[in-house]
């Protein structure tokens, strides 16, 4: 089974020769191989580094993006580049451990297409393990795959599961979860993790922040992409039926007692009215959403 290495890496000079060896010493003779290092518009000498790699042994690919595209980015044009049948994804700054390379094989020989790598323990500072083990807690709720650590850039792929996914943004961390919805099968391995050494971490906590906006999209994107009306029409109809009893209620009291005791509900008529109103434009929203999925629907047919 032949195997790639997709590594992005971004001003990561100093790590980029020494991750090099380490793989090679503990792939060599053992299986068929190769390496796509992607620069991902690294101002440092990280594009001399893989250069001179490249130049020296075959079985490593350079990609070099322009500027700083991001992970998300790099990571696809590496997987263009990638030949093998399982494709694995790990950080270029010596936090992961190749080693563990044939614990994920394990995996997939099992039969799994994702193996998600969970870093048992952390070797990152406490500000960035508590909001994620928040975050790792509502992803395993809702996303439908108990997983403790999504966020691992240490993963391995069945090719085809690279093939048929598609994936923009920052969502490549959600991967996983997009192949489950997809019906792959995913698990996690337990890997160990190294403090980094050298060259600075990319991500601060706006990660967690712009992580929290990605899971919703990727929530929506899984369960509803193709039936909006199932999400907002039920978020409308919970706002509406309550809004629509205290309506009939009040009227109902209008009519049968004197109209001077509505005077005592006001707070309450505006509640029904507010409720009344966020329903129809919820559903409205899911109407809408439908029509949208309907008109690519039959123009995809076309
Ligand atoms: N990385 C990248 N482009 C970016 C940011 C990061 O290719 O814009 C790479 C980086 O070089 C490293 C991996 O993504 O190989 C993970 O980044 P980092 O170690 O900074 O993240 P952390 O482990 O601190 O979450
Ligand atoms: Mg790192």
């Amino acid at each position: 089974m032949k195997i790639s290495l997709v590594i992005p890496a971004f001003n990561e000079e100093g790590n980029i020769t020494p991750l090099y060896q380490k793989i090679k010493e503990v792939l060599e003779n053992r299986h068929d191989w190769e390496l796509i290092f992607v620069n991902d518009g690294s101002r440092d000498r990280t594009r001399e580094e893989i250069e001179e790699i490249a130049g020296t042994d075959e079985r490593v690919k350079a990609v070099h993006l322009p500027t700083n595209f991001g992970k998300t980015i790099a990571l696809k044009e590496g997987f263009k580049k990638a030949t093998g049948e399982v494709i694995f994804t790990l950080d270029a700054d010596l936090q992961d451990d190749p080693e563990e390379i044939e614990k994920f094989l394990q995996k997939i020989e099992e039969g799994h297409d994702v193996v998600c790598g969970w870093r048992f323990h952390r070797r990152d500072p406490l500000w960035k393990r508590v909001p994620s083990r928040i975050f790792n807690f509502f992803v395993s709720l809702l996303g439908g795959v108990k997983l403790h650590d999504i966020n691992c850039g240490y993963k391995a792929f069945r090719k085809e599961v690279i093939e048929k996914l598609d994936f923009y943004g920052d969502l490549y961390r959600f991967i996983p979860l997009i192949a489950h919805s997809k019906g792959f099968r995913v698990t996690e391995v337990k890997v160990k993790h190294a403090p980094r050494k050298r060259g600075k971490s990319k991500y601060g906590w706006k990660k967690f922040y712009w992580g929290f906006l990605d899971f919703i999209t990727i929530i929506f994107l899984t369960h509803y992409r193709v039936k909006p009306l199932h999400l907002f029409g039920t978020m409308g109809t919970v706002l509406f039926l309550p809004g629509a009893a205290i309506e009939i209620g009040l009227a109902v009291l209008w009519f049968t007692s004197s109209p001077h005791s509505i005077g005592g509900h006001y707070p309450l008529l505006w509640l029904g009215i507010l409720l009344l109103i966020v329903g129809i434009q919820l559903i409205s929203l899911g109407l809408l959403g439908e029509m949208i999925v309907y008109g690519f629907m039959s123009m995809k047919k076309e």
